[in-house]
């Protein structure tokens, strides 16, 4: 039983796009086991039906492809709660053929659907978070989930790797804008993990060995998200933390 010492989020409001599945249902848990209100923001309710694991846990239908469903989860984030502290950008797509890197085969309608969720999905999350933080005075901390493939190169289609770069770029220019009211932006980019994403690009990409034997698991990217939420990295704002148990590096 965590004390309320230990509660590293308590009395804070997140948002977690596609926080009904896999990185972001673990990091909904894990927030609101540290004190946080969570909303979940997806297209989907999933098998695993988050919001009914914890009382602190409520959901919103979102696709964030769409700037008005970004726009109007967060006034429901505000609407309930009062405020929204963290905005986690988590929501991704990997498209077809994922694997294939051929330039010449690309369709047009994939590289729409991958930039439209992971980019344009990223830029309506922290627009809107910004609309509701800034106002307020108080800071805030915006994460979103990347990926390793923006450490490795060639590990992944052309747009699905375009896109995460896309969003540790996004990331790295708000830290300029933002940092001047307090609000902190990052980026955690996980290697792979057995998630209903990862199962659509190929068995053999989930749940790679990694550091010592072990295996990546969804949780170890809720804890590096609580990290970055929390008051504990309350000075480390643009940083693009590499979950991937040094992966990246042997590619390099
Ligand atoms: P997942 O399939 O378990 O979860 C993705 C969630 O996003 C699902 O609940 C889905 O319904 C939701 N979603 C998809 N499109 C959406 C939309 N338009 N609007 C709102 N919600 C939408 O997958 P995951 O592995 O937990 O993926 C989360 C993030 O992690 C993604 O951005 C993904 O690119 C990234 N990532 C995953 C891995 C991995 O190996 N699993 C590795 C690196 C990065």
């Amino acid at each position: 039983m965590l004390n309320s010492i230990s509660q590293r989020l308590q009395g804070k409001v997140a948002l977690i796009t596609g926080g009904a599945s896999g990185i972001g249902a673990a990091t909904a848990r894990l927030f609101a086991k540290h004190g946080a209100k969570v909303l979940v923001a997806d297209i989907s309710r999933s098998e695993t039906s988050v919001a009914d694991d914890h009382p602190a846990i409520s959901y919103v239908h979102c696709d964030v492809s769409k700037e008005s469903d970004v726009r109007e989860a967060v006034d429901a984030a505000v609407s309930m709660h009062g405020k929204l502290d963290v905005m986690f950008s988590n929501a991704g797509v990997v498209g077809r053929n994922n694997l294939r890197m051929d330039i010449a085969a690309l369709e047009r309608d994939d590289l729409e659907r991958v930039f439209a969720v992971n980019v344009y999905g990223a830029f309506y999350a922290a627009k809107h978070a910004a609309r509701v933080m800034i106002p307020r005075n108080q800071g805030g901390a915006i994460l979103f989930t990347a990926s390793y493939v923006t450490g490795a190169l060639g590990e992944s289609g052309h747009p699905y790797a375009a896109s995460k770069h896309a969003t540790v770029g996004l990331m790295k220019n708000l830290t300029v804008e933002l940092g001047q009211y307090g609000i902190r932006v990052n980026a955690l980019s996980p290697y792979g993990i057995p998630t209903p994403l990862s199962m659509l690009i190929e068995a053999g990409v989930t749940a790679k060995v990694g550091l010592g034997g072990a295996v990546l698991e969804a949780n170890d990217v809720a804890e590096a998200a609580l990290y970055l939420a929390s008051e504990e990295s309350k000075f480390i704002s643009g940083l693009n933390i590499m979950v991937d148990g040094g992966q990246h590096l042997k590619s390099a």
